[in-house]
């Protein structure tokens, strides 16, 4: 999946996440904007120097426009060997529940509060999310998300490319009623009552 969509999902289901907690849970609201944050980040530490590879290449003149890889070209991810490790690193699910694993340990070793009443904390499940989300919606010849790595090499085969218009078509309406939903469902709404001036 692209990166908007990443973080629109992220963002959204945190505030529909929210909205289901009751009023003793408040503690655990997150942040939608953090937990966009986390949605963005296993794209974010891969591409961020892939760009920065290819626009200094650019830039030097040591390519030209036309040979930066389009959407479905095998590029640097598929190719170059660091990149790989760095996609692996942030597109398994294993690493995550590891990674999750540390930080959680870590806040409740320095800080003595239970990891789970942060807020912060839950916030990095957007990460896991990218990756459950991004299982489905690339095909199994474009980076294929390892999902399991590094102890499977296993990759979904069904996948569809997010590129495709159909799964563009299907996302972007997806994202379109989940926000929908979001604003119909607005608790300050409905206090918000129509003033008439002619009572
Ligand atoms: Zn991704």
């Amino acid at each position: 999946m692209e990166i908007f969509s990443h973080a629109l999902w992220s963002a959204g289901l945190a505030q529909l996440a929210n909205r289901h907690l009751k009023v003793k849970h408040k503690h655990l609201r997150v942040r939608p904007i953090l937990t966009a944050g986390w949605g963005i980040f296993p794209d974010v530490v891969v591409f961020a120097p892939v760009w920065a590879v290819y626009v200094w290449n650019l830039v030097s003149g040591k390519i030209n426009y036309s040979q930066i890889p389009q959407h479905g070209q095998l590029g640097l991810v598929d190719t170059n060997t660091i990149t790989r490790i760095f996609y692996s690193l942030s597109h398994s699910l294993v690493v995550f529940c590891v990674a999750m694993l540390l930080v959680v340990l870590f806040y409740r070793l320095f800080t003595g509060r239970k990891a789970r009443r942060s807020s912060s904390l839950w916030a990095m499940l957007g990460w896991g999310l990218h990756i459950l989300i991004d299982v489905p919606s690339h095909s199994y010849e474009y980076s294929a998300t390892p999902v399991l790595w590094p102890i499977s090499e296993w990759r979904f085969a069904q996948g569809i490319d997010w590129g495709t218009p159909a799964f563009l078509l299907f996302n972007f309406l997806a994202l379109f009623l989940l926000y929908l939903f979001l604003w119909w469902s607005e608790p300050s709404k409905k206090r918000v009552k129509w003033d008439n001036p002619l009572a």
